[in-house]
């Protein structure tokens, strides 16, 4: 991943109070007659774009439009978080451990894909609908709460064939959080985070939020929390 090229994708322009509104409604509607539930509200930049947080409670912030960088195997990032990545894969290769990217930044129509390929499958399992998405949800989270959507989060699996993925993992698990990055949905935080055990999926937040995470033993949602309540103070 040493090529790199930037790309804008679009940017989504400011919609109208009413047809915000329209959207809500619409999105009620279709949740009632079970269909998608409405999206949450927009996430905070309170803390600076290292911390925002996406979630099933909180969506991608009004008009997030990052700078993307292309890796050389066509995963996209935002631009901003490449050099801690790229510095991290270089001290794991170094020390014999060999990643990959298997995912970064995600449109919302890729998300939608994602979820309804999962639903399907639980469906094929002869799921209810209900079920199948309820299942789906502990997985794939709902397009428009994707951090991969953020394009500051990537899964990274190993290079199989020449690590393991414990390797990868239990390497990560140690010393990702020196280049700024945090294993997002730890075992131990599935009630908070709401999503299953993913040993693959790092955010990145920064050196001294990751450290800082790390030493308190917090995740993201309750790093939050432990800001705000200092800010209140
Ligand atoms: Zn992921």
């Amino acid at each position: 991943m040493n090529e790199r090229r930037t790309r804008r994708h679009s940017r989504r322009s400011r919609a109208p109070l009413w047809i915000g509104a329209l959207a809500v409604v619409l999105a009620l509607g279709a949740f009632l007659i079970g269909g998608s539930p409405p999206r949450p509200p927009a996430a905070s930049m309170d803390h600076g774009w290292e911390l925002v947080l996406v979630n099933r409670d909180h969506s991608l912030p009004e008009g997030w439009d990052p700078e993307l960088v292309t890796l050389t195997n066509g995963i996209q990032v935002d631009e901003r978080i490449y050099p801690a990545l790229q510095e991290m894969f270089d001290d794991m290769r170094d020390q014999g451990v060999y990643p990959v990217v298997r995912d970064g930044w995600r449109s919302q129509e890729e998300q939608q894909e994602l979820m309804d390929d999962r639903v399907a499958q639980y469906r094929d399992q002869g799921y209810s609908r209900s079920e199948s998405r309820e299942l789906a949800e502990q997985w794939v989270a709902i397009p428009g709460t994707s951090e991969h959507q953020l394009g500051l989060a990537v899964d990274i699996n190993p290079d199989t064939a020449l690590s393991t993925g414990d390797q990868v993992y239990t390497w990560l698990a140690e010393h990702a959080c020196e280049y700024g990055f945090v294993r997002r949905y730890p075992p131990d935080k599935t009630e908070i985070t709401g999503i299953s055990n993913e040993p693959w999926h790092y955010r990145y937040v920064g050196t001294e939020a990751a450290e800082e995470m790390e030493e308190l033993g917090l995740c993201l949602e309750e790093y939050i929390e432990y800001l705000d309540g200092d800010r209140a103070a």
